[in-house]
């Protein structure tokens, strides 16, 4: 049992529909076995709990872990290659990396960069593309469990249209993936994820083994691509002679355990579709500002009532820091103009925590610190003369504070880490 005190910041309740931040200056936590059983002022709780060991985080914040919806494993090292849009990025930049994976050793030390990356940056829950070789996804799932990382991950998957040593077969795709279910889904912190890269390297058979996957992986996720680039919008059309979230549905591939990374140009029968299966979109603002990809229209998400968390996406983002991430999300709204949906620092820290936790289907343990959650949290505490800690000594209450921290905060100003009640980082 440990009692932290500190100044807590969470939303348990959606803003984009109502919700406030809820703002405790001087919070006690009581955890026990990695999960929150109590919570409230913390002179209340201290008086019931006198022998209890206390962690003093006063001197920061406390935040809910963040949850990533949307990030690659393989490309750990293709970060920042600017100035290509989608599918030139793919052939030029991120695909010979990928390759690389084929090599276990290679891919043992970028999967332990990935995650220690992920973990750096406060993020304690994370839906992670995997790699279109079986052994570099067992390794990101070892590396996972080793750091304590909560991970849905899976077997990448193409069979066209990529480079011939990404390309796999039906059969093949389906017997990799099930006996990497076999050994990581639902054990521990880790799920599978059936992950077809996008349809346009899928034929309609691959897709079906991935149906086939999924259908035979009880509680298993999935994850792809949609609507990212119109001329890969355009790719899709010509193949499968149907919209792009048409060429996952009619293979059943549409539902509430579904996360589509993108969705930038989506029509509106597509934004009706999501909204009717309860799937999520995972948005990748940095990643779409870098290719140039377009200005994501969270306006008619919302207003279609489609579910939306965020990504980093990497290497097409540039960086794992999702305070970052929540900040270009900001940047792109007001880009928008009179289509942009004006977003408060509550809404920022929505999007970074319990929206990724819904999105997961993990809401009902993490994403925010409420009774129950499970212990997830990042403490930030900036040095003293940084303009983070400036900002924060002169803020103008909990909400300003949270602007302040978004603008300025890196993954050298999180000081602490827990998954599970658990120390990961600091
Ligand atoms: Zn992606």
């Amino acid at each position: 049992m440990t009692l932290f005190r500190a100044q807590v910041l969470d939303t348990p309740d959606d803003p984009f529909r109502g919700g406030q931040l809820r703002a405790d200056a001087d919070a006690g936590l009581l955890v026990v076995d990695g999960m929150i059983a109590e919570r409230g002022p913390y002179a209340d709780i201290r008086r019931e709990h006198r022998g209890e060991t206390v962690v003093d985080l006063r001197s920061g914040l406390l935040l809910p872990g963040f949850v990533d919806t949307h990030v690659h494993y393989p490309q750990m090292r293709a970060i920042g290659a600017l100035g290509m849009p989608l599918l030139e990025w793919l052939d030029r930049c991120a695909l010979p990396e990928e390759a690389r994976l084929a090599d276990p050793g290679y891919a043992r030390e970028v999967a332990g960069e990935f995650v220690a990356s992920l973990v750096d940056s406060g993020t304690t829950t994370a839906l992670v593309f995997g790699s279109h070789f079986a052994p570099a996804v067992d390794l990101l799932f070892e590396k996972a469990t080793e750091r304590g990382l909560r991970v849905t991950c899976g077997l990448v998957v193409g069979d066209r249209m990529l480079r011939p040593e990404l390309h796999t077969t039906a059969q093949r795709a389906y017997d990799e993936a099930r006996e990497l279910a076999r050994r990581w889904h639902q054990n521990g912190r880790t799920r599978y994820a059936v992950t077809p890269r996008f349809s346009l390297s899928c034929t309609d058979e691959l897709l079906d083994s991935c149906a086939a996957v999924h259908e035979d992986t009880a509680g298993c996720w999935f994850t792809s691509h949609i609507n990212e680039n119109p001329a890969e919008i355009a790719k899709v059309r010509e193949l499968f002679g149907c919209g792009y979230l048409d060429s996952y549905d009619k293979h059943g591939l549409v539902g509430p355990n579904s996360v589509f990374a993108h969705n930038v140009h989506p029509t509106d029968a597509e934004l009706k579709l999501l909204a009717a299966t309860g799937a999520s979109v995972a948005h990748c603002p940095t990643s779409n500002a870098a290719l140039g990809s377009g200005l994501f229209p969270l306006d008619r998400h919302l207003s279609s009532g489609v579910r939306v968390a965020l990504g980093c996406d990497v290497g097409a983002g540039t960086g794992f820091c999702l305070f970052k991430e929540a900040l270009q999300a900001y940047f792109l709204q007001q880009l928008r103009g009179p289509e942009g949906v004006p977003l408060t620092s509550a809404h920022l820290l929505h999007l970074a925590t319990s929206a990724g936790a819904d999105a997961l289907g993990l809401r009902d343990q993490v994403g925010d610190l409420e009774v129950g959650k499970r212990f997830d949290a990042m403490w930030l505490d900036p040095s003293p003369d940084t303009p983070l800690a400036v900002g924060l000594r002169h803020a103008d209450g909990p909400a300003d504070a949270l602007a302040k921290t978004f603008a300025l905060a890196t993954p050298h100003d999180v000081h602490g880490v827990w998954v599970d009640g658990q120390r990961v980082k600091g």
